[in-house]
């Protein structure tokens, strides 16, 4: 299903925008754009090469799911030179992004979803379309209360099935299987209901264990 959206990438008083086609929704572009801006590590304060990769990236992407997808369906013609030369036999790849001119949405546009890339502030910041802010964007309302980080930060997984996202830590619960308790060293907390009692915890404890085992490595 087509769900239309823009993506604004900006930097000081510049700024680009990006049509996308397919699953605009917030779940579909927020991970997508986080990807790519990990991807583009290192020339994400450049907004001219950063508008060039984002359709690299994008359309490489789509070039390879589409070879993919005609392997799997047999329809893999025997075809000479690159294949992403023919643009009969790779359609998917002229289609799926453009570039519009940047402006906010009006209330009558086709798009459901706005996304503004800041790369001075590195967030992503997602509006729907139909709703107020007149903050950012006359006709569109901000729709999650904090904004996501323009690269998520890495899960790494430590001891005894500890993974550490950012500053959090996620320490599995050893009575309910499937069950995770969210801990911060500093300031120590622990989401589970003893730490509110105790001030203390095993999921703390395991969580100062796991991260001084993670730095002695
Ligand atoms: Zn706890």
């Amino acid at each position: 299903m087509s769900t239309r959206s823009n993506i604004r990438i900006q930097s000081g008083n510049r700024k680009f925008q990006i049509y996308r086609h397919w699953d605009g929704y917030p779940e579909g572009v927020v991970p997508d754009l986080q990807e790519f801006f990990a991807w583009n590590k290192g020339r994400n304060d450049d907004l001219s090469y950063t508008i060039a990769n984002f359709f690299y990236f994008f359309k490489r992407s789509a070039e390879e799911n589409e070879v993919e997808q005609r392997k799997e369906d047999k329809k893999i013609e025997e075809i000479t030179g690159p294949s992403w030369k023919n643009p009969t036999h790779l359609s998917g790849i002229l289609t799926g992004y453009g570039i519009v001119e940047a402006q906010d949405p009006e209330p009558e546009t086709w798009i459901e979803w706005f996304y503004v890339a800041d790369l001075d502030e590195r967030t992503i910041t997602c509006y729907e379309i139909g709703r107020t802010d007149p903050l950012v964007c006359e006709h569109a309302e901000l729709v999650f209360h904090s904004k996501h980080p323009l690269v998520a930060p890495e899960k790494r997984l430590l001891a005894n099935g500890i993974a550490v996202v950012g500053n959090k830590f996620e320490v599995p619960s050893k009575t309910t299987p499937g069950q995770t308790y969210t801990v911060t060293l500093e300031p120590a907390h622990c989401n589970c209901a003893g730490f509110k009692y105790r001030k203390t915890c095993s999921h703390l404890k395991a969580a100062i264990a796991a991260s001084g085992e993670a730095v002695a490595q």
